[in-house]
């Protein structure tokens, strides 16, 4: 099964905590349903709780043969190279795993590939392949299809990509989605799937696309169409979803256990959909909070970003200014941006954050000019 369980957004309790009874549900629902692939990172969760997370709810729970793992160093969240290195021996602590069957340069792109370089991070994942520390070398990647060319061709040491591929970024030129997947494709590298739902927004698309897509299958959900179009391509050995109810786990297990890849017809009603998505000029942000633990002025950028994208599809005012003050209630006003840039040099989608930010703010004043 192409299904992979990604471990980013796992069930939490209202304060905080892991919801390991839930968590624990979901992986014996993967599990029971022929699911194998964890995936995590060094950063992810809160203090190294989605590696102590995936240790409890798999590692502790199931023989070291029925599943795989993957997790990954942040050259972002070390100061240097022996700290960079030293992430991979705490993740393998946290795991408890004895070797990491995937491991990975977390989140590559212009920004911070010269750092993963001039750390020596691919020569010291090859040092523990070797010693039997790691089994496969490979890195998730967000930037253009020359610069995957370029570190494929230079590092021959890649067993496999992690690449964000969804029916709505395919032909984006943004994110490039197709020709990072023909380039991988031409080094014969394995594929993993990142956002293939695009951080849920794909699960519920605004009234339009889930008409055209209830229209051709009133049975099927939004997000399966989405799986589904990833799971397609030949390539790809995993479809990473993040889920964190039962109703979403069994959803994915309904499309991808007995999987069927996508009929021409279907492929034209996906084309249809990605269409009216681009027609609805929504912020491509997925959530995924990265922008946010360095800003100066603490703006809740992806809620007020998700405030923006529903008024997109909605048109409803009220609402818009109702989720607009719940996102800025914990911090700033999208006004208070001081431009100085941190967020967008963090940001995997190359978001122009700080132009949404003013646009958000301004349609706001549009439709409630008595208010500013
Ligand atoms: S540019 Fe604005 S939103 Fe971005 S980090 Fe700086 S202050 Fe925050
Ligand atoms: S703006 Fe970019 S970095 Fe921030 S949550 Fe959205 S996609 Fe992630």
């Amino acid at each position: 099964m192409k299904l992979g369980f990604g471990f980013m957004r796992i069930p939490r309790l209202e304060e905080g905590s892991v919801n390991m009874e839930l968590l624990n549900e979901l992986v014996d629902c993967f599990m029971q349903n022929g699911g194998t692939y964890f995936d995590t990172a060094y950063s992810y969760g809160k203090d190294g709780d989605s590696e102590t997370s995936l240790r409890d709810a798999v590692v502790k729970r199931y023989p070291r043969s029925a599943y795989t793992v993957a997790t990954k160093v942040n050259a972002g969240k070390a100061a240097g190279e022996e700290q960079a290195k030293e992430q991979f021996y705490t993740s393998l602590s946290r795991l408890e795993t004895g070797w990491i069957d995937y491991y990975l340069l977390h989140g590559v792109q212009i920004a911070n590939v010269k750092r993963y370089e001039d750390w020596h991070l691919f020569e010291f994942l090859k040092e523990k392949k070797e010693e039997g520390l790691i089994r496969n070398i490979g890195f998730s990647f967000h930037s253009s299809p020359e610069m995957l060319d370029d570190l494929l061709r230079r590092h021959p040491e890649t067993d496999f990509v992690q690449l964000q591929i969804n029916y709505a970024d395919w032909n984006d030129p943004n994110i490039n989605s197709k020709k990072c997947y023909e380039t991988a494709e031409k080094y014969g590298v394995k594929i993993m799937v990142m956002e293939p739902v695009k951080g849920g927004g794909l699960a519920d698309p605004g009234p339009r696309v889930t008409k055209i897509l209830k229209d051709a299958d009133s049975e099927a959900s939004c997000a399966s169409w989405a799986l589904r179009f990833a799971a397609s391509l030949d390539r790809v050995h995993t479809v990473l979803s993040g889920m964190n109810t039962m109703e979403q786990m069994k959803d994915n297990l309904s499309v991808m256990k007995d999987f069927r890849p996508l009929s021409e017809a279907e492929y034209r009603v996906i084309e249809k959909a990605a269409d009216a998505l681009r027609e609805e000029n929504s912020i491509a942000c997925t959530g995924c909070r990265y922008c946010t633990p360095g800003c100066p002025m603490n703006i809740s950028i992806p809620e007020v970003f998700a405030s923006m994208n529903e008024y997109l599809r909605y048109h409803d005012r009220l609402k818009f200014r109702r989720n607009y003050g719940i996102a800025v209630r914990k911090g700033s006003d999208a006004s208070q941006c001081i431009q100085c840039g941190q967020c967008e040099n963090a940001c995997p989608q190359h978001l122009s954050i700080i132009q949404y930010l003013r646009d958000t703010r301004n349609t706001l004043d549009e439709l409630f000019p008595e208010e500013k």
